[in-house]
């Protein structure tokens, strides 16, 4: 039966093909959704194969190091001679001298005296070769070619310069007037005074006049726990030193490796006493006139160990107290000087007010002077910005002192 008959025209659609389109409407939409599923199975596969990949890499990091911690600590020791098949005579971090094997993945031409190198705790076959001890990063010391301070950057030190200029600089730069005259000059010279007196600004200005390379070393970083460690960093530091004469070594807070050897000692202190040793083994082996000095500081010489102040090793000792008014005056001209004061401020009502404050103090309060006449927007520094800078000082000193760092009481 044609549907032109019943007169509904040719797009009148049978209930047969009305049932057929909706039947593939259904099936259209079924397929869109299925697409949209694969299309996540396939974002979901391929995040979770990226997460399969990381976590084998996660695994083999794991892997390696659960490996490592398995693996026994390696020796540091030092090349000293390259001998035939393959062996070496080696000086492990103790001291002690061997003849070992080479790890043949090591290639032979890398390997010279001096070398630094791992050994296997129990055969002490070379293992593999480390960077060089006598880096200044690696061994923890300051280098500085060219130290920028000046006496004239210190206030209230004249004698003090006068005396380490003396020890010092004059041998550093009129070796001959020595020799001729038949004197040795001092080894070593030993700063001593509370923190912030100048000590630091003191030893550079020295090696900056003698035109000498300044080598710092914090006597905390050479007490090491490992064994040999902190009698190797010692030799090193001379080492160094000598390489790049003329030159000053500073050993600040000499205390962390120089105080008085006690009985009771742990293997710590044992290894502490070590460094001291090595330490003082270095000030007795130098010619006095070759072309290292050594400027030591402390704050607690109460405690040193009298080895280190007997004649030949530092037997100058300079003492940089706080400053008194006179010497509060000129650091007060050096620090105030590039700070724009109104003519009110008064120097000596400063003076008065800061009896036992180190230059680091004073230094601090011309500061916080400037940074509360920029608070307030003022266009110099005036009395009152001083008077507040004063009292946050003077409260920062009593939590300090409260707190007992550091050893106020022994200067005071
Ligand atoms: P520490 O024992 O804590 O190492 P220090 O005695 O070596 O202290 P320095 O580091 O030399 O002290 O000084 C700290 C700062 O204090 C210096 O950078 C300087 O700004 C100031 N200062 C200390 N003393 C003087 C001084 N006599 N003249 C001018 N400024 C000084």
């Amino acid at each position: 039966m044609s549907t032109e008959v019943d007169g509904f025209g040719q797009d009148a659609a049978s209930p047969v093909e009305e049932g057929g389109g909706r039947e593939l409407s259904r099936l259209e939409s079924r397929i869109t959704k299925l697409r949209e599923q694969a299309q996540t199975l396939m974002s979901d596969k391929v995040f979770l194969e990226n997460e399969i990949s990381s976590l084998k890499r996660r695994l083999s990091r794991l892997d390696d190091e659960v490996r490592m911690l398995k693996s026994p600590p390696l020796v540091v020791g030092q090349i000293q001679d390259i001998m035939e098949h393959d062996r070496a005579v080696v000086r492990s971090s103790n001291g002690t001298i061997f003849v070992v094997s080479l790890n043949p993945h090591l290639s032979i031409n890398d390997l010279r005296p001096g070398t630094r190198v791992s050994l296997n705790q129990d055969t002490l076959a070379v293992m593999d070769i480390l960077e060089s001890g006598r880096d200044p990063l690696v061994s923890g010391a300051e280098l500085v070619e060219r130290p920028r301070y000046k006496f004239t950057d210190l206030g209230g030190l004249d004698d003090q310069i006068q005396r380490l200029r003396e020890a010092i600089e004059w041998p550093l730069s009129r070796p001959k007037d020595f020799l001729d005259m038949g004197i040795e000059p001092p080894k070593g010279v030993l700063l001593v005074g509370p923190p912030g007196c100048g000590k630091t600004m003191l030893a550079q200005a020295v090696a900056a006049s003698s035109d000498a390379t300044f080598i710092r070393m914090v006597g905390s970083e050479l007490a090491q726990k490992y064994i040999g460690e902190g009698g190797r960093m010692v030799r090193e530091l001379f080492e160094m030193a000598r390489e790049r004469s003329p030159a000053i070594v500073f050993l600040d807070e000499i205390d962390a490796i120089g105080a008085k050897r006690l009985d009771s000692a742990t293997s710590g202190d044992r290894e502490v006493q070590r460094t001291l040793m090595q330490l003082l083994s270095e000030l007795d082996g130098f010619v006095r006139l070759e072309g290292v000095k050594i400027i030591a500081a402390t704050n607690r010489p109460d405690i040193l160990d009298d080895a280190l102040l007997r004649p030949g090793r530092f037997d100058r000792i300079i003492e940089i107290p706080y400053p008194d008014e006179d010497g509060r005056r000129a650091i007060l001209d050096i620090h105030l000087s590039p700070i724009r004061t109104t003519r009110s401020v008064d120097k000596s009502w400063i003076i008065k007010r800061t009896e036992g404050w180190s230059g680091a103090d004073l230094k601090a309060l011309c500061t916080e002077a400037g940074m509360e006449a920029i608070r307030v927007k003022a266009k110099s520094v005036s009395m009152k910005h001083i008077r507040a800078a004063q009292a946050t000082i003077e409260k920062k000193r009593e939590e300090s002192r409260r707190k007992g760092s550091p050893r106020h009481d022994l200067w005071a």
